[in-house]
């Protein structure tokens, strides 16, 4: 029996707050806050169960601990934007509260994502005696523990990983992100990077890319990008000798991501705007639609998975392993379309295995840091089942 306070009421903290409301009896009391609190009176009313709501800006630690204090949370899961992380971070050290995120610090001035800030917190969190799980969502979270996976039950030695995220859905928009355009369209955008032969390699933007046939939804172009895991998978994946991230996308975005780079809307440093400095892409954002807003006519499947090369018992191995997820069958569920879903269930299911003993211990850590069966056992029963192929 837990209290677990969910920050961010968007498309993640949507899903996330249905998946707690479903494991009552783990997650006996949970409050939502977020910046809007008409949002969160969305998500409540949605639920058979009640469910407290709160209005909180993230940013400012001291709302935060007036928060913590007032619902006393065991553990505070953050689905708001990679800006709060530290701030929230804070909090939870100050009040003595786990930790959970689904994605890694970023300053608001700079596309610079990574675990630096985040990891600098371990001595703290573990002199305090409370945990922090980073990056407990699909990719980073799941793409981790395949591989956790892997390493333990698959191979001896794992040589390369290729992680694979592919969208194969149509939500009828002509443009829109799946996840906070801000922080999505910052992370696209960025040069590409990957591991190979001991050092990090660089790439111009989406410059790489090739074709390949994903289970359940067919052949898509898929480039090679940056994406956070790659930073935590070469320190704790031992011997790896490349590991890159894929991700598919349509000629009709990249054609829209083009234009709006080449005019300026991409940018991220303020300009002047009538007297105003505006940021163009939170101006680009407030246009776009919403992530929580795309469920409804969405139609299609996701496939995320992990492609791993390597030996087992002397024997050159390679496996495959992944997950497809509908994008109608989570709206059915949980109002959600399936990029939100894929997040949200292993947000809920690292929570669950913190606040049940079974992955709890004091420090900061990555979710393949943990032993990855009862991570894939849950996987199975909430929601997102997974497959694995020999190639
Ligand atoms: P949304 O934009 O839909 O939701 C974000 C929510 O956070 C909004 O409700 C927003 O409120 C709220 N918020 C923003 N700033 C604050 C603040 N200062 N204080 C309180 N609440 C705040 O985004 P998503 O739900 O799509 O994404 C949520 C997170 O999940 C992001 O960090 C994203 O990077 C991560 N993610 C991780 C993935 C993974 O697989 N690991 C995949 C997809 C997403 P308001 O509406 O008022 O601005």
């Amino acid at each position: 029996m837990s209290r677990v306070l969910i920050i961010g009421a968007g498309g993640v903290g949507g899903v996330v707050t249905h998946k707690c409301a479903q494991v009552p009896e783990v997650f006996s009391e949970i409050c939502l806050a977020s910046r809007t609190l008409s949002k969160c009176e969305r998500i409540r009313d949605q639920l058979k169960r009640r469910i407290e709501i709160a209005r909180v800006d993230a940013d400012f630690p001291d709302e935060m601990m007036a928060l913590i204090r007032c619902f006393k949370p065991d553990l505070v899961m953050n689905l708001a934007l990679p800006y709060q992380d530290l701030a929230i971070m804070d909090a939870c050290l100050a009040a003595g509260v786990h930790y959970l995120d689904t994605a890694n610090y970023e300053p608001p001035n700079e596309a610079r994502y990574c675990y630096t800030w985040q990891w600098a917190y371990r001595d703290r969190f573990r002199e305090k005696g409370i945990m922090a799980l980073l990056g407990c969502g699909f990719d980073p979270g799941v793409s981790n523990i395949f591989c956790a996976y892997a390493r333990k039950h698959l191979f001896d030695e794992i040589h390369t990983v290729d992680i694979m995220d592919c969208n194969g859905g149509e939500h009828g928009h002509p443009f829109a992100t799946n996840f906070n355009p801000e922080i999505n369209i910052r992370e696209i955008t960025q040069r590409g990077k990957y591991w190979e032969g001991g050092q990090w390699q660089e790439t111009d933007p989406l410059s790489v890319h090739q074709p390949f046939d994903f289970p359940g939804i067919g052949l898509r172009e898929m480039y090679l990008m940056y994406h956070e895991e790659l930073e935590s998978l070469v320190k704790n994946i031992q011997g790896l000798r490349r590991i890159r991230f894929w991700m598919t996308f349509g000629e009709q975005y990249l054609t829209h991501l083009r234009v709006l780079q080449n005019v300026g809307m991409t940018r991220i440093d303020p300009v002047e705007f009538e007297g105003r400095r505006i940021v163009p892409l939170k101006f680009l954002k407030a246009l776009l639609p919403e992530p929580s807003s795309l469920g409804v006519n969405y139609k299609g499947k996701t496939n995320i998975g992990c492609m791993l090369e390597g030996v087992k018992d002397g024997k050159p191995r390679k496996v495959y392993i992944y997950n497809i997820c509908d994008h109608a069958e989570c709206y059915q569920e949980v109002k959600a379309q399936a990029i939100s879903y894929t997040t949200g269930v292993p947000a809920m299911i690292g929570s669950l295995l913190m606040l049940t003993g079974a992955w709890m211990k004091p420090g900061v850590f990555n979710t393949e840091e943990f032993d990855p069966d009862p991570f894939m056992d849950r996987l199975n029963r909430h929601g997102l089942p997974w497959i694995v192929e020999d190639k």
